[in-house]
C-alpha cells in the first residue's frame, strides 16, 4: 500500500553539493523537500555536521530515544560519491541513541549514499513514528518519493537480492541500494543499519553496517523498516568538481601510494581488516575473555593469513564504492549455517572485520568457523557485533565471577569458549526473548544494575558492593561499549575512548598503533597534543563522509621525512586537493580543523544538554586502565613489575603482588586524571569538561542558545548540593 508520495524536480550535483534535505515525518506520512541553507553548509559542512545539526535543531533536552521528536538523521558529504578518489561511498546516519541518551552517530560505507545524492539528497531527516512497518522509496529516475508498507519478509540480508530484483524495474540491480534494520535491531538497544548493495562482479548483494549507538534500534522504533533508493544516472563525473583534472591527479597519486605501500605493509587489500587479529595479538591488544588478556597462542588459528588463503574470495577487487583501490571489503562466498532459523543454508558472509572476529576472542573463542556464524547472524538480525559481543563477553566474566547463575541466565552455561551458550544467547537476544535474553539486549550498563540487584540479594552483599565490582569490568563508558583493543598500556587510546564524545570506539581517536606498536608518542605532552589534533582530523573525515583507512592505515612513504610521521601528511595534501578542486576553494589544513572543531563542540554541547558531556563521564572503568584481577598482573607479571620499578619509581621488596597490583592500580588512575586535564586544556575546557566561553567564541558557537548550555551546566559545579537536571 502507498501512504503518501510525492514528485519532485531534481537537484542537481554541483561542486559536491544539491543543496536539498529530504525530510519524512513517519507520524502524518509527509513528505517535505527543502533547501540546505547556505549557512548551514558554511558552518557545518556535511556528514557527521549536519547530522548534529538535525538532531540539535529537532530535539531537546526531554528527548529520548523513543520520542517521536527524535531524529534519525542520514548525510553524505561533499565528495560522497566522487568516483576519482578512494573512500568516497560513506555516509553518516546519526540519532538520540538509546544506549547514551545522547548524540551517537556510526558511518558506513556502501552504493546508497552516492546514490541519494545522484537522486538530488544531500541530507535525509526521519522524524514522527509509524505503528505499521514503513518503506521510504526514493525514485532518482522518476523523481518521486513515497512511502509504502515494508515487505512482509522479517529476514533481509537473506533475501536481499529477491528485494533488489523487485525495486530495480527496468534498470541494472547495481543501481539500487537500500538500508535496513532487522529484528535484533527491533527487539534490542544494540540495532546496526545494514546499508546493502548489488556487487556486479560477484552478482551477489553486499551489506555494510552503521554499527555502533543503536541507530538500527531507533530506525526500528520509529516503525521505519528501511529505505531504498534507485538511480540509474551515470556515476562519473557526477559529482561534478570545480577542477576534475586536478582531482584527478591527487586521486591518480593516492592509488600509487595504496598500489605501493598496503601490500608491503597491512594487507587490507588482501585480508581486509583480519590482518589486524595477528598485530593486535603480538602485542597483546586483542581482546581474549572479556578484555582480561591481550594475547592467546590461539590467535593463530584464526590468523589474517588464513582468511587470505582459505576463508576470501580474491578473484575480484573489493572497493565498497567505486573508486578505492584498498578494497578492504572482504568476504566469504559460502558458510553453511549450523545453528539458528536459518540452520541448513549457505550463505555468503561480508567480513569478518577484525572488530567482528575480536568480539568472539574476547569469549575465548578461536575459531573461525564461529566467527562467520557469528557475524552474519548479527548482521542478518541488524545486531552491532561490537557492543554483542561486549554484552556477551561481560556476561560470561559475571557468570564466571559467581555474579551469575544458569539460574539467571535461563540455563546456559557462560564459561570461556563456550560457542554454544555464545551462539544460543545471540539467538535469544535477537528474538527479544523475555527475561535474560531482554535484559542483555539493553547493553552493559543496563546490566550492571540488574545483575546487581540479583546478585546483592542472593549473595548477601550490599548492592552498591556488587556494582562497583561489576564496574569494574564492565567495559562500557556514556554507556557505550568498547571496541576492540585492550587498553591497558596506551594511556593515549585511554584517552581516545575516554574523551571521545560518542563514547569509546575508535573512529574518534585510533591511538593504539601510534601510542603503542610505533612509539610515536613517547612524551606525556605528546600524547595529549595527539588527542587534541587526530580527533579534530578524523571528526574531519566523518564531516565530509569520506573513510579514513586510506589515510591512516597507509602511510605514505614521504611521511617518514616529517615532524610528526604518524600525521601522515603527505597523504593530508591529496585531500586537500580534493577539498578545493572540488570546492573551488583555497582551504588550508587549519581551515579544515576549524570546521572540524566546530562540529566537535557541537557534539559536546548537545551532550551538555542532554545532562551529560562532563568530566564524570570521561570516567573509564579499571580494565581499560590496567590489570583488575591478581590473575591478569600475573599474566603478564615480570612486566608489571618493570612497570612499578622503572614507570612508577616504587622498590618491589616486601610487598605481596596483590599490594604490587594496587600499587599500580593507583597509578594508573593517576594517570588517567593528570591527562584529563592536560587534554582539557588543550581542547579549551575547564576542569570539569566544560568549554569556555572564549572557545565557543572562536569557533561561531557564542549564540545566546549554546552560552546558555555551558552556563547552566557550570551552575551544576558551582553549587555541588544542587542535583537538578539541566531542563532547557
Ligand atoms: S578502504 Fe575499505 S571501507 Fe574504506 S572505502 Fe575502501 S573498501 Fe570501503
Amino acid at each position: 500500500m502507498i501512504h503518501s508520495t510525492v514528485t519532485y524536480s531534481k537537484s542537481p550535483v554541483e561542486r559536491g553539493y544539491t543543496d536539498t534535505l529530504l525530510e519524512v515525518d513517519l507520524s502524518s506520512k509527509k513528505i517535505f523537500i527543502k533547501p540546505i541553507s547556505e549557512e548551514m553548509r558554511r558552518l557545518y559542512v556535511g556528514g557527521r555536521g549536519y547530522c548534529l545539526k538535525l538532531v540539535y535543531d529537532g530535539t531537546n533536552a526531554a528527548t529520548r530515544y523513543d520520542s517521536p521528536e527524535n531524529v534519525l538523521a542520514l548525510a553524505g558529504g561533499p565528495f560522497c560519491g566522487e568516483t576519482a578518489f578512494a573512500g568516497t561511498g560513506k555516509f553518516i546516519l546519526g540519532t538520540i541513541s538509546p544506549l547514551t541518551n545522547t548524540f551517537c552517530d556510526s558511518n558506513v560505507g556502501g552504493h546508497f549514499f552516492p546514490l541519494v545524492k545522484l537522486s538530488g539528497f544531500d541530507a535525509i531527516s526521519i522524524t514522527g513514528k509509524s505503528e505499521k512497518d514503513l518503506v521510504v522509496v526514493i525514485d532518482g529516475d522518476k523523481g518521486g518519493i513515497s512511502i509504502i508498507d515494508a515487505p512482509k519478509q522479517e529476514y533481509t540480508l537473506f533475501s536481499s537480492e529477491e528485494l533488489v530484483d523487485q525495486w530495480k524495474d527496468a534498470g541494472s540491480p547495481g543501481n539500487v541500494a537500500f538500508i535496513n534494520a532487522g529484528t535484533g535491531a527491533k527487539n534490542t538497544f544494540l540495532g546496526c543499519v545494514n546499508s546493502v548493495y548489488y556487487d556486479v562482479r560477484r552478482k551477489r548483494c553486499r551489506a555494510k553496517q552503521a554499527g555502533r549507538g543503536g541507530t538500527g534500534s531507533v530506525m526500528r522504533e520509529k516503525g521505519l523498516w528501511g529505505i531504498v533508493v534507485k538511480c540509474n544516472s551515470p556515476k562519473s563525473n557526477a559529482n561534478r568538481p570545480a577542477d576534475r583534472d586536478r582531482l584527478r591527479a591527487a586521486g591518480k597519486n593516492l592509488r600509487k601510494v595504496i598500489k605501493h605501500v598496503d601490500p608491503k605493509a597491512m594487507s587490507l587489500g588482501t585480508q581486509g581488516t583480519t590482518c589486524l587479529i595477528d598485530m593486535m595479538n603480538s602485542f597483546h591488544l586483542l581482546p581474549v575473555n572479556n578484555y582480561q588478556y591481550g594475547i592467546d597462542e590461539r590467535a593463530q588459528d584464526v590468523s589474517g593469513c588464513i582468511f587470505e588463503e582459505k576463508i576470501f574470495e580474491q578473484r575480484h577487487p573489493d572497493g565498497c564504492f567505486m573508486g578505492c583501490s584498498l578494497a578492504c571489503t572482504k568476504g566469504c562466498e559460502q558458510h553453511l549455517l549450523k545453528t539458528g532459523p536459518f540452520a541448513g543454508e549457505t550463505v555468503s558472509v561480508d567480513g569478518p572485520e577484525y572488530e567482528s572476529a575480536a568480539a568472539v576472542t574476547n569469549l575465548g573463542i578461536f575459531d573461525i568457523d564461529f566467527m562467520l556464524e557469528y557475524t552474519w547472524y548479527c548482521d542478518e538480525y541488524a545486531l552491532d557485533t561490537i557492543s554483542t559481543g561486549v554484552v556477551m563477553s561481560f556476561l560470561f566474566e559475571a557468570y564466571e565471577q559467581g555474579l551469575l547463575t544458569s539460574e539467571d541466565t535461563g540455563g546456559l552455561e557462560l564459561t570461556w569458549g563456550n560457542a554454544e551458550a555464545a551462539i544460543a544467547l545471540l539467538h535469544r537476544m535477537a528474538a527479544g526473548q523475555c527475561g535474560f535474553a531482554r535484559e542483555a539486549g539493553r547493553g552493559v550498563r543496563h546490566l550492571k544494575n540488574w545483575i546487581a540487584d540479583r546478585a546483592a540479594a542472593r549473595l548477601a552483599r550490599t548492592r552498591s558492593e556488587v556494582y562497583e565490582e561489576l564496574s569494574l569490568f564492565g567495559m562500557e563508558c556514556k554507556g557505550l561499549e568498547f571496541s576492540m583493543y585492550i587498553t591497558k598500556e596506551s594511556l593515549a587510546q585511554q584517552g581516545g575512548y575516554g574523551f571521545a564524545l560518542k563514547g569509546p570506539q575508535h573512529d574518534e581517536a585510533w591511538l593504539i598503533a601510534i601510542d603503542q606498536l610505533n612509539k610515536e608518542l613517547p612524551t606525556f605532552e605528546r600524547k595529549a597534543r595527539a588527542l587534541q589534533w587526530f580527533p579534530l582530523v578524523r571528526t574531519w573525515f566523518n564531516i565530509v563522509g569520506l573513510c579514513k583507512l586510506p589515510w591512516i592505515d597507509v602511510r605514505h612513504p614521504e611521511a617518514k621525512n616529517t615532524k610528526y610521521p604518524a600525521r601522515n601528511l603527505p597523504t593530508i595534501e591529496y585531500y586537500l586537493e580534493l577539498v578545493n578542486a572540488t570546492l573551488g576553494t583555497q582551504k588550508t589544513l587549519d581551515d579544515l580543523l576549524l570546521e572540524s572543531e566546530r562540529c566537535y563542540l557541537l557534539h559536546k554541547l548537545i551532550n551538555l544538554r542532554q545532562g551529560f558531556g562532563t568530566r564524570e563521564h570521561d570516567s573509564i572503568p579499571l580494565r581499560a586502565m590496567g590489570p583488575v584481577f591478581i590473575n591478569e598482573y600475573n599474566s603478564r607479571k615480570h612486566y608489571y613489575e618493570t612497570c612499578l620499578k622503572e614507570e612508577v619509581g616504587v622498590a618491589l621488596d616486601g610487598k605481596s603482588d596483590q599490594k604490587r597490583l594496587q600499587t599500580l592500580q593507583d597509578y594508573r588512575r593517576s594517570q588517567y586524571e593528570k591527562l584529563t586535564d592536560t587534554v582539557y586544556e588543550e581542547k579549551g575546557y575547564d576542569r570539569n569538561g566544560i568549554p569556555l566561553d572564549e572557545t565557543l567564541q572562536r569557533l561561531d558557537l557564542d549564540k545566546p542558545e549554546y552560552l546558555d548550555i555551558v552556563r547552566m551546566v557550570r551552575t551544576r559545579y558551582e553549587k555541588p548540593s544542587d542535583e537538578t537536571a539541566v531542563n532547557l
